[in-house]
């Protein structure tokens, strides 16, 4: 292999990919492209854009060229053959799921989910007639049960929020290939800096952009990217990629566009119908946020180690769920599968209880109480009064967000500095 065709390692594709000087103006950084509509060539232009015999821009809604460049570059990050953008990652999930499933669809489902996925899957998605089976991942004979011939995908958090509970991908994914159905994994925890789950045999990863990849707390973004590796015509059970689609003249998405079939399939039909589109200025800010990604998740990584174990060692803590800790049971999981680390978020069990978690909430000082994870802040909440308030007490425990526990975002500031706020306000 020539040096010129060497793969461009991460921190390299977290810069470049995407994104090359602007061809009209010659600007450096990817520009914002803040226009609604593009103008046609002509009438033949405008007609085969439209017709999808042509890639091109034509309405914001669809494609946006400072998006396009995100889109791209997430792509790259994880391996993937094709991306789609949206509007928040709960945008993201829906989307993923939206050319799979259909009324009386199931997916199956990891009991160990952030909690606003627990809602949309347990609640929400109701109303269009899919369902959702939640299972623990540990017991794979379960998973296996829950798939019957109904079930379109099945859904997992690579480290799932906010146990830090580090799911077996391969094992997952042996599963999913057994059944012929694809396998989601929620990235958004370990980032791809951590892991790749196209690597371990996902067939669509999900992410909250809003968090690691953006990383200062400044949008909402969500991103669907496809490895291009499921046969989605080996089975009659997913028409909408390769059945004829009536809306563009009975064409295949799957024969057409191949490995892209999905992502090609959740613009023309996804974004055009559902509308979850993400912003070009939202695209600006995920697209600078991810040029220091390998640097900050390095950062977030060794301070969330050093402060997990500070906490570990004192008293007045019960117990830290970080996989990072020797003492953990997914720590040789996460020394196997993610060697850079375990991520930044973990919680933590006071011995006081709930009384102890909203006392020390109180007296943060440095450490924001916010419903947010990923920031270059340290950020703290109580789950089970607020982002897992909506499910019940056993739905809270099996997710890993009990009434005892406070979840911590470790930021990228000094690691004493964490340190010395947790202390005082340990009180
Ligand atoms: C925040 C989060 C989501 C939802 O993302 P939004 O951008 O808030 O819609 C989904 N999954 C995980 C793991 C998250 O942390």
């Amino acid at each position: 292999m020539s040096d010129s065709d060497r793969p461009q390692a991460f921190d390299t594709l977290a810069i470049h990919a995407g994104s090359a000087p602007d061809p009209a103006t010659g600007a450096r950084q990817v520009p914002i492209y803040q226009t609604t509509a593009y103008q046609f060539r002509d009438a033949e232009h405008a007609a085969r854009l439209f017709g999808l015999k042509e890639v091109g821009y034509i309405y914001s809604r669809l494609t946006n060229p400072t998006v396009a460049a995100l889109q791209n570059r997430v792509a790259a990050l994880e391996g993937g053959a094709g991306a789609v953008c949206c509007s928040s990652g709960h945008a993201a999930q829906i989307m993923a799921l939206f050319p799979l499933m259909g009324p009386g669809r199931n997916l199956v489902a990891s009991s160990r989910l952030y909690g606003g996925t627990v809602t949309q899957f347990s609640q929400t998605i109701r109303r269009f007639g899919w369902s959702c089976r939640f299972v623990d991942l540990e017991d794979l004979d379960a998973v296996r049960a829950a798939i019957d011939g109904d079930t379109r995908a099945i859904f997992c958090e690579s480290i799932s929020n906010p146990g830090g509970y580090v799911t077996d991908l391969p094992a997952i994914a042996g599963i999913a290939d057994e059944a012929g159905v694809p396998l989601i994994v929620d990235n958004t925890l370990a980032t791809p800096w951590l892991c790749r789950p196209i690597e371990a045999g996902a067939t669509l990863v999900v992410h909250s952009l809003t968090k690691y990849l953006t990383g200062n707390g400044t949008v909402t973004g969500g991103a669907v990217i496809d490895s291009g590796r499921f046969d989605w015509s080996a089975s009659d059970k997913f028409p909408s990629l390769s059945a004829p689609e009536p809306a563009y003249h009975g064409l295949k998405f799957h024969e057409t566009f191949g490995p892209a079939a999905f992502t090609f399939h959740s613009i023309a039909i996804g974004l055009r119908d559902l509308g979850m589109t993400l912003n070009p200025q939202a695209a600006h800010y995920t697209l600078m946020g991810i040029e220091t990604l390998g640097l900050r998740m390095q950062r977030h990584v060794e301070n969330a180690q050093a402060v997990a174990e500070w906490l570990d060692a004192d008293p007045r803590v019960l117990d830290v769920s970080y996989a990072g800790l020797p003492a953990s049971p997914w720590n040789e999981r996460v020394q196997r599968l993610y060697p850079k680390g375990a991520g930044a978020l973990f919680t933590i069990r006071l011995k006081g209880g709930y009384q102890a978690c909203v006392d020390m909430i109180g007296r943060l000082k440095m450490i924001s109480h916010v419903a947010n994870l990923g920031d270059a802040r340290t950020l703290a909440i109580h789950s089970a009064s607020t982002t897992h308030s909506q499910l019940t007490e056993a739905q809270q425990i099996a997710a890993g967000a009990g009434p005892d526990l406070v979840r911590l975002s470790i930021g990228i500031e000094d690691a004493q500095d964490i340190i010395a706020d947790l202390d005082q306000a340990l009180g």
